[in-house]
């Protein structure tokens, strides 16, 4: 049986087709690649926690809290004595930022306005790196971070100051701890925090033990 057309025409497509399929190969080999890259590191597990400390002066104690609507494991910090505003917000553990700058909108709390128009999510805030899947983020800081993305810290190094950008009450310090993509218990100083849970409103003091190191 013959379909009548030209066999021209077949070698005519034949070099097109040959490039479509080199196209692709090369798709598929850059799928490949990019699974590779992406998706391999996604499945390997995390490293060990890193020994976190409180993300405040060393020797200072603090009032660690969440209350219903918070979301589970999340950390709001309030000094229990001298002015909350401006106070120094350190890393918890060395590592490398990832962000430094604005989550939402900064709104209008200030010291000389602290009633002013609320924010949205976490005003001026920083997300540190600090391998093994392990980060750390600080929300809600009166200022642009004192740190800017790729800039390695060290632990206790001052990346901003604690205010009440964003979607914020009072002037505090909004903080997190993740393994991977998941939020986990926070520790300081290798002893878990107690907040596991937004169901209901649960403070308790801490002591920092983010001390500069002994040499
Ligand atoms: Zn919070």
């Amino acid at each position: 049986m013959t379909t009548g057309r030209p066999a021209r025409a077949r070698t005519h497509r034949r070099p097109h087709g040959r490039t479509g399929r080199v196209l692709l190969a090369l798709v598929a080999v850059a799928a490949l690649l990019g699974i590779a890259v992406v998706v391999v590191p996604m499945l390997r597990p995390a490293g060990p926690r890193p020994l976190f400390q409180m993300p405040v002066a060393c020797g200072e104690t603090w009032q660690l809290g969440t209350y219903p609507g918070h979301d589970d494991y999340d950390v709001d910090l309030f000094p229990t004595e001298g002015e909350a505003w401006g106070r120094p917000v350190l890393a918890s553990y060395a590592g490398t930022v990832t962000v430094a700058g604005i989550n939402g909108s900064l709104g209008g709390r200030t010291p000389e306005n602290p009633q002013g128009p609320r924010g949205r999510g976490g005003g001026y805030w920083v997300k540190i790196d600090h391998g093994g899947k392990w980060e750390t983020q600080y929300l809600h800081m009166l200022e642009p971070p004192l740190v800017e993305v790729g800039q390695k810290v060290a632990q206790g190094e001052q990346i901003g100051r604690l205010g009440s950008t964003g979607n914020s009450g009072a002037p505090h310090l909004h903080y997190e701890q993740r393994r991977g993509w998941d939020k986990v218990e926070t520790h300081f100083d290798g002893t878990p925090s107690g907040i596991t849970a937004d169901d209901r409103e649960y403070t308790v003091r801490r002591t920092s033990n983010n001390c500069p190191a002994v040499s």
